[in-house]
């Protein structure tokens, strides 16, 4: 067809639809989320849930805007009423700098040894939850709402470019530490040999009220111990934590500069 060089009614009604509501934001029929996704129970075990969702890789799904995260939108405010605004910004902010200048005291533990080595800026890149992070998080935090039951969830995220989908497995119980993957890692070895790649593990780090419950980007000392567990047997390219603001990523090439419970 030719053009008219007039526009369409259609094209300035999504103008003007876009100049109210902006046109950054994700409209809702783009995006995806896990709570209304129906995924593939692997075992369901008391509290303790192993399961996966499979879906079309987009972009969005990577990209800063975390759509319609209620149960993370609801932890964000309980927040903000816990700390107070002010008080909120600097703790996620101590979090969240790479910047730091003084050297490791000798006597610190190697919990404190690897914040610091992240915190200086020598290893990782720490930068803003991004959507899929956020809806994992969220899914935990709609079961039990972070600031008054905290928990951490293991999520495996695996891609095949073949077939341009992500899956996502997901484990998580109603107690403070995860429970044990083996049922999932049993079902990744099995997607390793049909196209799919191990891209991420997430996890979610929170500290109690005493510090300010953000939680901590930087890996355990049995975290870096996992990390280079998963790298060896599984093939993971890149660790993440999340802390619901921001996200740490590590790449398998940096596993071994943290100090782990084998070093
Ligand atoms: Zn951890």
């Amino acid at each position: 067809m030719k053009a008219t060089g007039i526009v369409p009614i259609s094209r300035l009604f999504f103008v003007i639809t876009c100049i109210i509501t902006g046109c950054d934001k994700i409209k809702p029929e783009q995006a995806l989320y896990l709570k209304d996704l129906t995924p593939v129970v692997l075992e369901h075990k008391g509290n303790e849930l192993f399961q996966f969702w499979e879906f079309e890789n987009k972009p969005l799904y990577w990209g800063i805007d975390t759509g319609q995260a209620i149960g993370l939108k609801s932890y964000r405010d309980s927040l903000e009423i816990a700390l107070g605004k002010d008080n909120l910004r600097l703790a996620v902010q101590k979090e969240a700098k790479q910047n730091e200048t003084q050297d490791i005291p000798d006597s610190a533990n190697g919990d404190s040894i690897n914040a610091q080595m992240v915190h200086s800026g020598r290893v990782g890149k720490i930068r803003a939850i991004n959507f899929l992070e956020a809806e994992l998080l969220n899914y935990q935090l709609s079961r039990y709402p972070l600031l008054s039951h905290p928990t951490e969830f293991h999520g495996f995220i695996l891609l095949n470019d073949s077939l341009n989908h992500i899956r996502v497995y997901f484990a998580a119980s109603d107690q403070p530490w995860p429970p044990k993957p083996t049922i999932i890692l049993d079902s990744i070895k099995v997607d390793l040999m049909h196209g799919w790649n191990l891209k991420y593990h997430l996890h979610n780090h929170y500290e109690p009220k005493s510090n300010n419950y953000i939680g901590i980007l930087a890996p355990s000392l049995a975290d870096a111990q996992y990390f280079a567990f998963l790298s060896e047997d599984f093939g993971l390219e890149m660790a993440l934590i999340t802390n619901g603001f921001h996200t740490v990523e590590i790449d398998r090439k940096e596993f071994s500069k943290f100090k782990s419970q084998q070093n």
